[in-house]
């Protein structure tokens, strides 16, 4: 129960255990074409471009971020977490000038800096998280892409934590990129970073693409933009083999792309609106176990993610151990943290498969087991009669 990597479905894990195919199989090509299908109403989008990275989350970030930057850019990052220093850390070795909008961690950034921020830099590019799990907080999304619209700027969102248990919604973001992975709310393994480009964007990396030298007939043409400085992260690259080009990149991750199609059609199955709100309800429940406990939720209430749910580890009592004793007497993990808050709060997910009733009341009386071993004071019963009730309100 921890932020992610989380346990996968096991319809995900069975997929995942298929016979191999080959890339140009048409049997595989048509699977590629599915999951194409599958992510749009995922990502809300109509976007073309919806396709598999292969590799975790990060290189949905590094691909989306080396094929529209170029060394010299400027690129705005809203950061109030990890991932948005993440973003940074990626965009420096890119070469951007990065500009940043920053929030405490446990707060978001408010709409207004970021349009400040915006009129001061003037970005090509402007990067967030949408929720940063390091700290729990998800930026509200409304009003951004409008902002770059207005200056002209491209709007790439990493939507890793949030897609599968929160609303992804590209288009009405006016979002250019959006990237996920599939070990938080997909319910799925790490090793496969769906992502949507629009249309602006692809223009945008298609006059950086560089047709691989080995692969060049007459027909193939370069052009004149800046080759992108990856060739694995090649967005171009990548688009031409997802197209009916079917132009050979990398060789398909095959395992990797049967887990990210069930993951989708798991989804899809159980319904989008059905899906959010599970994960709301495990949030409420979570939440409000962990105040039953008379624990202290870090972060502004407001703000909070309704798959991962920090709390104050309380005084006197010792982070690690309590974790390890989750561990060894009870099977299951819950998280720490980075950075500032290292050794101050725990972290408890309830993502993707990981997003139901008995596994957070089990969770959370297993917590109170473990607290009262250690010495913590509290009441029992209190925590599960919470969350439960807490679960079934509407
Ligand atoms: C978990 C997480 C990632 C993880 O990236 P990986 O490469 O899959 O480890 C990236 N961004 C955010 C916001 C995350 O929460």
């Amino acid at each position: 129960m921890g932020p992610g990597p989380i346990n996968a479905h096991p319809r995900v894990l069975r997929a995942m255990s298929a016979d191999l195919l080959g890339q140009f199989d048409p049997e595989m090509t048509r699977y590629m074409n599915e999951v194409m299908a599958l992510y749009r109403p995922i990502f809300g989008t109509d976007n073309r471009w919806t396709l598999l990275v292969d590799g975790t989350a990060r290189a949905g970030i590094e691909a989306a971020l080396v094929s529209i930057v170029t060394p010299g850019d400027t690129v705005l990052v809203v950061n109030f977490g990890r991932f948005g220093l993440l973003l940074k850390e990626i965009l420096g070795r890119i070469g951007a000038r990065i500009e940043t909008v920053d929030a405490p961690w446990g707060e978001v950034v408010p709409l207004d800096a970021i349009k400040q921020a915006i009129e001061r830099s003037q970005p090509k590019v402007l990067a967030t998280i949408h929720g940063d799990t390091s700290t729990t907080m998800a930026q509200p999304m409304d009003g951004i892409g409008a902002l770059c619209r207005d200056a002209d700027a491209l709007l790439y969102v990493d939507a890793t934590a949030t897609i599968g248990g929160m609303e992804i919604a590209a288009d009405a973001w006016g979002a250019d990129i959006v990237t996920g992975g599939l070990q938080k709310c997909l319910g799925g393994s790490s090793g496969s970073a769906p992502i949507t480009i629009s249309d602006r964007a692809a223009a945008l990396i298609n006059r950086r693409k560089h047709i691989e030298l080995g692969l060049r007939t007459g027909s193939l043409d370069d052009v004149d933009g800046m080759i992108i400085g990856s060739n694995y992260f090649d967005l171009g690259m990548i688009m031409d083999y997802w197209s009916e080009k079917r132009l050979n990149h990398h060789t398909e991750a095959t395992t990797m792309l049967y887990g990210a199609r069930e993951c989708a059609r798991i989804m899809l199955e159980e319904g989008l609106a059905a899906r959010f709100s599970r994960h709301r309800a495990a949030g409420r429940a979570m939440s409000a176990g962990l105040r039953a406990l008379g624990l202290a939720l870090f972060g502004d209430d407001r703000f909070r993610m309704t798959n991962v749910t920090a709390a104050y580890i309380p005084q006197g009592i010792e982070g690690e151990r309590v974790r390890q004793r989750m561990r060894e007497d009870f099977e299951i993990e819950i998280g720490t943290a980075f950075g500032p808050l290292a050794g101050k709060v725990w972290r408890f997910g309830a993502m993707g498969y990981n997003a139901r009733k008995h596994k957070i009341l089990i969770t959370l009386g297993a917590l109170e087991a473990v607290l009262r071993a250690e010495g913590y004071g509290c009441q029992p019963g209190l925590a599960v009669e919470a969350a439960l009730s807490a679960w079934n309100e509407a």
